[in-house]
Order: C-alpha cells, then structure tokens, then sequence
C-alpha cells in the first residue's frame, strides 16, 4: 500500500465589505477575506495539500492570479481539480487535519457545519475530516486569517489488477493455500500509480495570490 502526505498553507488580509467565505461555506460577518479569488484560505490550504502530495505543483501553478478567469472564483474549482489530480495520480484521501487561526469570527459554533461541508466537498465522511481553529496569541497578525492542512493519501489498486491476480492465483496454487498467496498477491500488487502518469505536468511558480 502507497501511501503519500501533502502539506498546504494560505493567508489572507480580512477586508472590509466583502463576503466571508471560509471551507466553502458564507459565514455572516463585518469583513470578508481579500483575494483574487473568493479568498477562502482553507480551500486553498486544502487544494495546496492535495497537490502537494502528488507532486503536482501548486494552486498558483493551475489556476495564475494573472489569468482573469479566477477573478472572484468559486474556490470549489480548485478543490475539484486537486481532487481530479490525485485520483489521477492513483490515490485517494485517508484524512485530513485542518488548523485555522484567526481572531475572529468565533469558529467553534460553526466548526461541525464546516466540517461537514468540506468533508462533502472532498466525497469523503465527516470522521476522516478534522478542522481544528485557533486565535493567532501573541503573532500580531489580528488582521490576517491563516489555514495549515495535512492530508494523507493512500494508493488504488490499479484497474483490473485485483481481478487478474485473483484469475492468475486460482490457476496456480493449490485449494488449501489459495487465500494465503491471493492475500499476499494484493498486496504486493498494490504498488502506488507513478505521479509521472499525471496528464499535465506543471512547472513551479509559486506565485499564489488566489
Ligand atoms: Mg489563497
């Protein structure tokens, strides 16, 4: 079994006058976040995260602050093609952990809501998600929301191979130890897909306003 972690973080200045859009929910509050995007940093942390883990680059890398298409984007795009990318890449999630920190709003009373969302967004149950919030003591930053998110991933089976080891193993082993060498067969047939097999190959540019 492959197994791959991914790290991700963002920040963001609030703003005044904007919507606040955190984990793909609209929280009511005086100030919004300022991006290129809808500015929800943990959506980008998340994206960064899944990228991350299959070494395909980053958020900026798809999705350019330059390109005026991303102009006040739903950042649920960007999740969905990190998404497409990893299954791509041969894996899928395990678990998530989530840290945001800022000093307002209060995300305890919104923590379970938020949860469920974003576990929704990544077609994942709600146990597999954690999001975890803290005030920024003592780091000055009372204007600024930040978002840190580790991901594991596990690998899939490649098509087919499940079905062709169980046709190769009952041709070749006896009756009595057939479990043994399917069981051990699987496993060792499990090897994760080559991040090479990616469609697109990104060149770094770390350039991430979005
Ligand atoms: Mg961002």
């Amino acid at each position: 079994m492959g197994m791959r972690i991914g790290y991700g973080f963002d920040s963001h200045a609030f703003k005044p006058g904007v919507p606040l859009v955190l984990g793909g929910m609209k929280i009511e509050h005086p100030e919004g976040l300022a991006g290129h995007s809808d500015g929800d940093l943990l959506l980008h942390a998340i994206t960064d995260a899944l990228l991350g883990a299959v070494s395909a680059g980053d958020i900026g890398t798809f999705f350019p602050p330059s390109d005026m298409r991303w102009k006040d984007a739903d950042s649920t795009i960007f999740l969905e093609t990190a998404l497409e990318e990893i299954a791509t890449a041969g894996y899928r999630i395990v678990n998530m952990d989530c840290v945001l920190i800022l000093q307002r709003p209060k995300i305890v009373p919104i923590a379970g809501e938020m949860r469920a969302r974003v576990a929704d967004l990544l077609h994942i149950p709600d146990r597999d998600v954690s999001i975890k919030a803290k005030t920024p003591e003592g780091l000055n930053h009372e204007g600024t929301a930040v978002a840190h998110v580790t991901v594991l991933l596990e690998s899939l089976p490649e098509p087919g191979e499940s079905r062709a080891k169980v046709a190769e193993v009952e041709d070749n082993a006896g009756a009595d130890d057939t479990d043994d060498v399917l069981v051990r067969a699987l496993i060792d047939g499990e090897e994760p897909y080559s991040t090479r097999r990616l469609g697109r190959k990104p060149s770094y540019d770390t350039d991430d306003l979005t």
